[in-house]
């Protein structure tokens, strides 16, 4: 339902909560994030509202890049583990997504036949195995790890991806569900609504279907899921609280 993505200077946990709240008023039924400094990725999820998981995250850990998400189920119920952030078994990557894959079932028992054991009753949860399975298996960056399993995703989707092993990047992705990355000074965020980036800038770009981006704090690339590099133009857009 809602993304929340910051990569900076600043620490990542207060703002990502205050994304969530901007983007309380779409309705969700889960909230969660994942944030990281390198060393772990910490994630705090559950089936509660976000004043709740605030309280539950206190301080949180220091660390200036992470991805945060509200939840509302289309695959599983609405429980503490069917919350998003996803993680792969061994904690390397962490995924929140908005939309639904409608051949998860597949890539389910896909995974389940090669010996992965799935926490969640989720759709979502399979990107973060298939894309940390892409990472072992060689995939020269985090950008392409997450191309080579989107190529074989059907449904919708807005996606952000935090790699414990390069905690200065996330990748976003979409197709068929919106994802807009804002231009900070030496940060960047991104999100799934406008609503959520009101407190720190005006300057945005809309990632188009079937377009990826890889963001660090102070730049951005932009690509297809043909690995073509796009030309993106920022837009300022009046986002008067
Ligand atoms: N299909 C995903 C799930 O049920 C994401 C739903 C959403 O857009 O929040 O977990």
């Amino acid at each position: 339902c809602g993304i929340v993505g910051y990569v900076g200077g600043e620490q990542a946990t207060p703002i990502l909560l205050e994304g969530l709240h901007r983007l309380e008023y779409r309705g969700y039924d889960s909230a969660g994030l994942a944030v990281t400094d390198g060393d772990t990725l910490h994630v705090t999820k559950a089936a509660v509202r976000v004043a709740e998981l605030r309280d539950r995250v206190g301080e949180g850990h220091a660390a200036t890049t992470g991805i945060a998400h509200t939840r509302w189920a289309t695959h599983g119920e609405p429980t503490d583990t069917n919350a998003h952030p996803h993680t792969d078994a061994g904690r390397r990557v962490a995924v929140v997504h908005n939309g639904m894959i409608e051949n998860a079932g597949e890539l389910r028992t896909e995974l389940l036949a090669a010996g992965v054991a799935l926490a969640s009753d989720t759709d979502t949860e399979v990107l973060a195995h298939l894309i940390a399975g892409q990472l072992e298996g060689g995939a020269p960056s985090l950008e392409e790890a997450v191309r080579r399993v989107l190529t074989r995703v059907d449904g919708a989707y807005g996606i952000a991806v935090v790699d414990v092993t390069r905690p200065r990047e996330l990748v976003v992705a979409k197709d068929g569900s919106p994802i807009v990355l804002g231009i900070g000074d030496g940060e960047m965020f991104v999100a799934s609504d406008l609503a959520a980036l009101v407190r720190h800038t005006q300057r945005v770009i809309y990632l188009d279907d079937g377009e990826l981006a890889t963001i660090s704090a102070g730049d951005y690339r932009t690509s297809t899921l043909g690995a073509n590099r796009t030309a993106k133009t920022a837009t300022t857009v009046d986002l008067t609280e």
